[in-house]
């Protein structure tokens, strides 16, 4: 069978990097979250009070990050690492989730992210999630899945997994943290969130994450004979 490159994409809490994580063991391939990525970097802004809204201040401080993963076996995925530091708990953080879109925004952000992302890529067996990974990551990936749910679901779902930290975290403010991304997501001027023409929509809403891990299983198959 020959190795593929699978893009997922969607918007915020659909699960795309739960699937992506189970295709990865399945498959035996590497498995990217790029909106680690994101995170990682927003961190980074945020702890060196960088102004997002300057240009050299933001260039700069890119060229300070590096930007690596750790496999963490228990996790079965990798830990983030941002200069070398294990920063996976903390680029869950509100703080971090409320800034990220908007650090996406920005181009130099967008072009360091991406391209280390496409390195990633260069021998195939990879699984990656994220917004813009079938669009501009890999627009020649093999398998490009658009996934969706309806937004009860998807709040609900961020709802139990952020509980487990806090449990102050309302079910409001989840949401309105939710729909704030897809918009700020899929209305910004570079790679905005999108579906690829080529890609296929999966709805999640109501099917367990067994039955989603076998129908794109299936159509990984297909695609690796
Ligand atoms: O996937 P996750 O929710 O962790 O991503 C956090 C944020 O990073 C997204 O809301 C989006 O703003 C940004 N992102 C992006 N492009 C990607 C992955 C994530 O702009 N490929």
């Amino acid at each position: 069978m020959k190795k593929i490159i699978i893009a997922i994409d969607g918007f915020s809490s659909c699960g795309k990097s739960t699937l992506a994580k189970q295709l990865a063991k399945v498959l035996n391939y590497v498995f990217i979250d790029s909106g680690a990525m994101y995170r990682a970097i927003t961190l980074y802004f945020l702890q060196h009070a960088v102004d997002i809204h300057n240009e050299v201040e933001v260039n700069n401080a890119l060229q300070q990050i590096s930007l690596s993963f750790d496999y963490n076996a228990s996790m079965g995925k990798s830990d983030m690492l941002l200069n070398g530091e294990n920063v996976e708990e903390r680029i869950r953080s509100m703080e971090v989730t409320n800034k990220v879109s908007e650090v996406s925004t920005i181009k130099a952000v967008r072009e360091f992210a991406v391209l280390q992302q496409q390195l990633m890529g260069d021998k195939k067996g990879i699984v990656m999630d994220g917004r813009d990974i079938g669009t501009t990551v890999f627009p020649d990936a093999e398998l490009k899945v658009f996934v969706t749910a309806n937004i009860l679901v998807r709040t609900q779902r961020r709802l139990l997994e952020l509980r487990e930290k806090d449990k102050d975290i309302t079910e409001d403010a989840v949401r309105k943290n939710l729909e704030m991304r897809d918009t700020i997501d899929s209305t910004r001027s570079i790679s905005p969130l999108r579906k690829a023409d080529d890609a296929i929509e999966l709805d999640n809403s109501n099917i367990t994450r067994e039955q989603q891990l076998d129908i794109v299983l299936n159509w990984a198959k297909e695609r690796m004979k």
